[in-house]
């Protein structure tokens, strides 16, 4: 249950009524918010006078909730939006790793070619094995940093632990919380703390109620900023990498307040198939595309088989301009 409290409540009640239904208080500029557990669903009659409005919920998905905010959360990236009332469509891409200056240089100069305004690299990078590249680190958020400075871009960087969740903060415009760190509670409540932007990547294990709770965590430590990304699940099959839940993005756009963006990319893991699934995404009406974009995939050193060139991303480009076109987004 969620309850809208008077701003001006007396602080020793507001702790009180806290306490009292184990609820999570977020202040905001007009308002204290007090969340409980989504079992507790009425109150006494003698605090009916300290609220406002209640709202109340069938499970702990609430703030992330169309029941509780009908809109779309609004999320600002760099000079535009995403959700809110705009129909802008982010399409992120980058390469997977920033491995070197030279290569996110080119990146740079591509995305700038394209008109577009937003680039995603990982530095602090969450492998499957510990023998393969790890990322280049503080050192790749420095290079990332040079490139926000010298194109105007927004940087989208992966935070991969606790260890350098505040380095990762203070260096990106969008924190992406991967796949693997989903259940990260140290990274969660850090991401609570700030109102930058959070990408927060699903889980390939875990089901839409988890995925969306984990967003809650963030959500309930008072930042407003969170985009949720489907990325791919682990089914049965072994042909493709994962399995892109497009049915979970339908259920995402119905049920959440929150902006939804694809990833393709990871999804199948090998670049023939991107393209196809990028265009499927954009059909699918949501705010952004993650896509991995390498200036050489072949000796890219993390996720090098599904990396698009950059010839075959300027080849999908034009198709995703013309489907975003039609379904009315603008793209940024
Ligand atoms: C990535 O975006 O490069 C990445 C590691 O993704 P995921 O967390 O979805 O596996
Ligand atoms: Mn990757």
């Amino acid at each position: 249950m969620i309850l809208h409290i008077d701003k001006n409540i007396d602080s020793a009640r507001l702790k009180q009524l806290a306490d009292f239904y184990e609820a999570i208080t977020i202040t905001d500029d007009n308002k204290h918010v007090l969340v409980t557990p989504s079992a507790i669903k009425t109150i006494d009659d003698a605090h009916q006078q300290f609220v406002k409005e209640i709202f109340v919920f069938d499970t702990d998905i609430q703030l992330a909730s169309r029941k509780y905010l009908k809109e779309k959360r609004n999320v600002t990236i760099g000079k535009n939006d995403i959700g809110g009332n705009s129909r802008n469509v982010l399409v992120a891409i980058g390469p997977c790793s920033v491995e070197s200056v030279e290569q996110i240089t080119q990146s740079a100069e591509f995305l700038k070619r394209l008109g577009l305004n937003t680039l995603r690299a990982g530095s602090f990078k969450p492998r499957t094995s510990p023998y393969t590249f790890q990322g280049l680190g503080i050192e790749g958020l420095k290079m990332l940093d040079k490139i926000r400075q010298d194109y105007g871009f927004s940087i989208i960087t992966e935070v991969r632990d606790s260890t350098h969740v505040d380095d990762v903060i203070a260096y990106a415009d969008i924190v992406q919380v991967g796949a693997k760190s989903m259940y990260d509670h140290g990274i969660l409540r850090k991401c609570g703390k700030t109102n930058k932007p959070i990408l927060l990547k699903r889980g390939f294990g875990t089901n839409l109620q988890e995925f969306v709770q984990a967003a809650e965590f963030i959500l309930s430590g008072g930042n407003n900023n969170v985009i949720l990304c489907e990325r791919g699940i682990r089914t049965f099959e072994t042909k493709t990498r994962f399995t892109l839940d497009l049915c979970g993005a339908a259920y995402l756009k119905e049920n959440t307040n929150l902006p939804v963006i694809l990833d393709p990319s990871h999804a199948m893991g090998y670049a023939y198939g991107v393209p196809d699934l990028a265009r499927a995404c954009m059909a699918m009406d949501i705010e952004g595309l993650l896509i991995e974009v390498h200036p050489n995939p072949k000796v890219a050193l993390s996720d090098a088989s599904q990396q698009l060139d950059h010839q075959q991303f300027e080849n999908l480009f034009g198709t995703l301009k013309a489907i975003a076109g039609a379904i009315n987004r603008t793209i940024i």
